[in-house]
Order: C-alpha cells, then sequence, then structure tokens
C-alpha cells in the first residue's frame, strides 16, 4: 500500500504542530515512518488520504466498541447539533445518561460528566484527597492516567514509548505525593502503606492494565487492594477510562465481582466525542461543589453533543446482553489464530487478552507488570507492525498499547488479518 498523501500532509502538519500531532502516542515515533493520515471510517474499516481501506485495531484508542460511525450515535449527534452546540446549563440529557450510567455500573449512586479520560482521574484523586483529608496516593508503575501531573510518574502509553515516563514540568513536591507499586505485587503495596501511615488518600488502577500492552489482573490481586484499602481507610479508584463499559456492561466491578470505591471512565462512554466522568456513593461524591468543599468544575462539561453520543451509545451496550459475549468470541478466535500462526513460525511470544482487549509481546515470559512488559523485542515488534500496515491492518504503533476489538469486525476480518500476521511473521 502506499501512504503517500498522508507523508505529505505530515510534512505540513509538523510546520504548525509540535511532532505533527496532537498526541504523541499518533505519531511513528516508536516504529518510524509517518502517521497514517485518515479521512474516513466506518465499521471495522479506516479510509486514509491515499484511498487505502484498512482494518482498525485501535478504535479510536477504543471508544469505538461498536465500530466507527455507529449510526444511532452519529444520528444522535446530528440531531442534537440543530438545536445548539453549547449552553453551560443544565439539559435533560444529562440527567438520562448519568441514570443510566448509574444503573448499569455497580456500586455507584452518583457521576459527574467531564472531557477527558485525564479530568476524570485529576478530579477522582482530588475527590480522594478532600474526602479522606489525606495527601498521598499509590499508582503503579506502567499505568496510565492521562497527563495530569500527579500520574506522570512511571507512566504507561506514550510516556513509556517516548521514554520521559516521569516528565520534565512535573514539580518535585507533586511527585512526592505520588508513591510508585508494582503491579500485581500486593506485598509491594502493603510495604508502602505500612512507611505512610495514615497518609494515603487513595490507590488508583488499571483493573485490567491496557496502557503496558495488555495486563490482566493476577488472581487475588484486586481482593488484596480491596482488603488493605478497607483495612486502612484508604479509597480504591479503578480507571475503568479504557475497561469501562467495554469489558462488561458494569465494567471490571461486575466482571471480577470487586467493588472500588471511585471509578472513571472515558473512551467508550462518550461514543467517540471528548467525554469522561468519575462516579462513586453518594457519600463521597456529596463532597464534590456545589455540594461540598471540593471544587471541580468545566465549561464544556455535560456538552449536548457529548452527552447524546454517549448516552446513544451506552443504549446500545445496554439494551443487547449479547455484545459483551460476542467480543469475548471474536477476540479469543484472534488470539487462538495468532498463537496458531506465530508458534508455525516459531515467533518468540506472549499474548495476554481479557475480553476484547488483546496484546501481542515478543518475549517468551509472562507479562504481568511494567519490568516485563519493557523487556518485549521492539525491533521484531517494528516489523510487525509495519508489515501489517502494509497488508492493510493498524494496530498501535507502539509495543505498549493494547488492541481494541470491536464488534464491528467480521470472522471475514479476523481471517484475513490471522493470515496477514502469518506471512508478516514469516519474514521476522
Ligand atoms: N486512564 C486510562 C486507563 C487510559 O487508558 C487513558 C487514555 N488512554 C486515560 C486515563 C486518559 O484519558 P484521556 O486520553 O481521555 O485523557
Amino acid at each position: 500500500m502506499i501512504y503517500q498523501r498522508s507523508s505529505q500532509l505530515f510534512a505540513e502538519a509538523e510546520k504548525v504542530i509540535p511532532g505533527g500531532v496532537n498526541s504523541p502516542v499518533r505519531a511513528f515515533k516508536a516504529v518510524g515512518g509517518t502517521p497514517i493520515f485518515v479521512k474516513s471510517a466506518k465499521g471495522a474499516y479506516l479510509y486514509d488520504e491515499d484511498g487505502n481501506r484498512l482494518i482498525d485495531y485501535i478504535n479510536s484508542w477504543g471508544p469505538m466498541v461498536l465500530g466507527h460511525a455507529y449510526a444511532p450515535v452519529v444520528d444522535a449527534v446530528v440531531a442534537k447539533a440543530q438545536l445548539g452546540t453549547s449552553f453551560g446549563m443544565p439539559t435533560e440529557l444529562e440527567t438520562q445518561i448519568a441514570a443510566l450510567a448509574v444503573s448499569m455500573v455497580p456500586n455507584i449512586d452518583k457521576i459527574r460528566f467531564v472531557n477527558s479520560g485525564t479530568e476524570a482521574c485529576m478530579s477522582a484523586i482530588r475527590l480522594a484527597r478532600g474526602y479522606t483529608k489525606r495527601d498521598k496516593i499509590i499508582k503503579f508503575a506502567g499505568c496510565y492516567h492521562g497527563h495530569s501531573d500527579s500520574f506522570l510518574i512511571q507512566a504507561g502509553s506514550g510516556a513509556i514509548t517516548f521514554g520521559s515516563p516521569n516528565s520534565p514540568g512535573v514539580t518535585e513536591g507533586t511527585a512526592k505525593d505520588t508513591l510508585l507499586a508494582r503491579y500485581n505485587d500486593l506485598d509491594n503495596v502493603e510495604t508502602l502503606i505500612a512507611a505512610n501511615k495514615n497518609e494515603i488518600a487513595a490507590i488508583i488502577v488499571e483493573p485490567v492494565a491496557g496502557n503496558m500492552g495488555c495486563i490482566p489482573p493476577q488472581n487475588g490481586f484486586l481482593e488484596g487492594l480491596r482488603q488493605l484499602c478497607s483495612d486502612n481507610g484508604i479509597l480504591l479508584i479503578f480507571d475503568e477510562v479504557m475497561t469501562g463499559f467495554r469489558l462488561a456492561k458494569g465494567g471490571v466491578q461486575e466482571l471480577y465481582g470487586i467493588q472500588a470505591d471511585i471509578v472513571c471512565f472515558g473512551k467508550v462512554i462518550g461514543g467517540g466525542l471528548p467525554v469522561g466522568a468519575f462516579a462513586a456513593r453518594s457519600e463521597i461524591m456529596n463532597h464534590l461543589a456545589p455540594l461540598g468543599p471540593v471544587y471541580q468544575a468545566g465549561t464544556l462539561s455535560g456538552n449536548p453533543l457529548a452527552m447524546a453520543a454517549g448516552l446513544a451509545m451506552l443504549q446500545a451496550l445496554n439494551n443487547d446482553a449479547a455484545i459483551f459475549q460476542r467480543l469475548e468470541e471474536k477476540t479469543a478466535y484472534l488470539a487462538a489464530g495468532i498463537d496458531r500462526v506465530l508458534k508455525a513460525n516459531n515467533v518468540v511470544f506472549t499474548i495476554n487478552r481479557v475480553g476484547s482487549m488483546i496484546s501481542v509481546h515478543f518475549d517468551a515470559d509472562p507479562v504481568v507488570d511494567f519490568q516485563s512488559a519493557a523487556k518485549g523485542d521492539n525491533a521484531t515488534f517494528k516489523k510487525f507492525f509495519h508489515g501489517l500496515l502494509q497488508e492493510g491492518i493498524y494496530i498501535a504503533p507502539s509495543a505498549y498499547e493494547t488492541w481494541f476489538i470491536t464488534d464491528a469486525l467480521t470472522y471475514e476480518d479476523l481471517d484475513v488479518t490471522i493470515q496477514a500476521i502469518d506471512k508478516v511473521s514469516k519474514t521476522f
């Protein structure tokens, strides 16, 4: 496939946008080459500026769980746009989506909408600090909770891809309140809690990690965190920006039957528009302004177009009980196919998967935390990525990202993908 016009457009973009992109992982810095400029997308496919059709395994980094340009979402946005695009005043729509979200997700009474996953996580820790009157938080190396200062300490996703898990610009004062633990290591968390008695407001975790590739929680890890939090007056924050409304209607809380104190959302909840949200039981949420002293706000929060898209998406997920089962089956089929062809071609790899989140790590050892994720073979990943691109298959341009499977993918698409992986892995 030829990506000539994309290259020209990227050269133009670089003149006026830092690195030519508005979010770093979009650049192909980790894999080389220039990013693909997309013109449109429908269902499982992207159509780029050179006229290529690509099967999409990123899906806007997660939101498009039912495929691109999903008609009920598009229709809802178009209809709302005719009525005005922003008011900064309450609308009935906000209550409708809030009520639906609260009915779908366990253990939450109230939800507040913001404009991104970053804002959701940033607000959640402020709320946790205000509620507990403590300053410190624990986060896990390789987990990504957006680009707010407190989280850019050993962060995952683009922060690892670009080798800057600790960003300049984050002050020492901020960094000292973020304690770092190893994912899937409860002893490590226990030690940190013991060394910071009565100082920790919250533990924030991706309950299925997706920003160092996909890493499932090991048996007992989330249960152990729950117990440690309950025993020590710490709030457990599940960052379900990736997993929420994707792994189950009620996210990881439902999937594994574990109760979080605050839950963060993004991606799917906005149906592809800029939306995030955080939610908890009333006792905690009532600490937020205007009811309580913890301040949090947004000119465009609850924006009618965003809420219309989100509501249409959540309704679709709520009304078709079989969606999550279909996603599970399609992704299991893909995983089995990839496993088969990579083994046949003697490639060293590990596949991690939970539901419709999957990643292929080029390493033989189990990938259970940041350290094990980081030792994957990046040279092989680059060949894999560019080989697939030539076959018209788009995966994330970094080894540290998860693939997001959508219900729009057909078994034929999956077979084409498995065949392409077979072909490409013969060239390693
Ligand atoms: N939390 C998680 C788990 C994420 O994966 C992301 C983004 N990939 C964020 C938070 C930040 O969301 P956003 O990019 O919408 O700010």
